[in-house]
């Protein structure tokens, strides 16, 4: 699994699933870019601290000439950029009749377009180095629906869509594009449902941990193991994949 002497770029990565990507990465070598709209330091601290180099960039992903920006940096800085995870995700929940069209536009310009924004700034390189790793954070939502979340669920689908297409694309290019779909795990983002969605949720989650019988969700460290496998050599011939990390949910 080791990752040394490769530079990943990870969205969304100062707190929850991605700060636990970023850790992970680390832990097997890669050095980091974090992209965030929020502060990183704390992150960047604790990447740090896995004998790593880190980096971090205050943009938005929505915003192509940021994201070059970002990337131009990272390759000057680690002189490579084998891996992208596209994280940065955001929800606004609403009934359909009640959904305004500012809530469509935001999650769907996060969520699906962000990932455009941050392959096709990256593509080039990986292209150059003939080697390159896109892993994309979708939701198990993207594959079932979810009542309340239209928007999430047509952004997190589109980014399934998106993964096989640019996978069929970028493949003769021996990059891999491949989508990790995780189910209720427990971060800020989920922290803010209401109680009958968590508990929906969790009713229909087969696996138990022995360890933790009464909980059934899951962590960010989860999904973290998932894209370590697929940054590594481990997944050399895994290409257009979705898989979910959500103790049976999606089933
Ligand atoms: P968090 O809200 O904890 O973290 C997401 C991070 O992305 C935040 O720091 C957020 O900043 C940042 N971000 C938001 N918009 C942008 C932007 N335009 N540009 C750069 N950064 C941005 O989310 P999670 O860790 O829970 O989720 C991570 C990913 O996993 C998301 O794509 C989410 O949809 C997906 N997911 C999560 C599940 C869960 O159960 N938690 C389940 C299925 C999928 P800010 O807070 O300021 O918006």
């Amino acid at each position: 699994m080791r990752l040394n002497g490769k530079a990943a770029l990870v969205t969304g990565g100062s707190r929850g699933i991605g700060k636990a990507i970023c850790l992970a990465l680390a832990e097997n070598g890669a050095d980091i870019c974090i992209v965030d709209i929020l502060d990183a330091d704390e992150a960047v601290k604790e990447i740090e601290a896995k004998g790593v180099n880190c980096m971090a960039r205050k943009a938005d992903v929505t915003k192509p000439d940021a994201m070059e920006a970002v990337v131009k940096d990272v390759v000057a800085e680690f002189g490579n950029l084998s891996i992208l995870v596209n994280n940065a995700g955001i929800a606004r929940d609403n009934l359909l009749l009640r959904m305004s069209e500012a809530e469509w536009d935001v999650v769907l310009a996060v969520n699906l377009k962000g990932p455009f924004v941050c392959t096709k700034a990256v593509v080039r390189q990986m292209m150059r180095q003939k080697h390159g790793r896109i892993i994309n954070i979708s939701s198990v939502v993207g594959i079932f629906g979810n009542a309340g979340q239209a928007n999430y669920a047509a952004s997190k689908a589109g980014l399934i869509g998106f993964t096989k297409a640019a996978a069929k694309e970028l493949g003769s290019r021996n990059i891999s594009v491949n989508a990790v779909a995780p189910g209720y795990i427990m971060t800020e983002m989920t922290g803010k449902l209401d109680r009958a969605a968590r508990e929906r949720f969790v009713q229909n989650i087969p696996l138990t941990r022995p360890e933790m019988p009464d909980e059934k969700a899951g962590y960010a460290e989860d999904v973290a193991a998932c894209v370590v496998f697929l940054a590594s050599d481990s997944a050399s011939y895994i290409t257009g994949q979705v898989f979910p990390v959500d103790g049976g949910l999606a089933m």
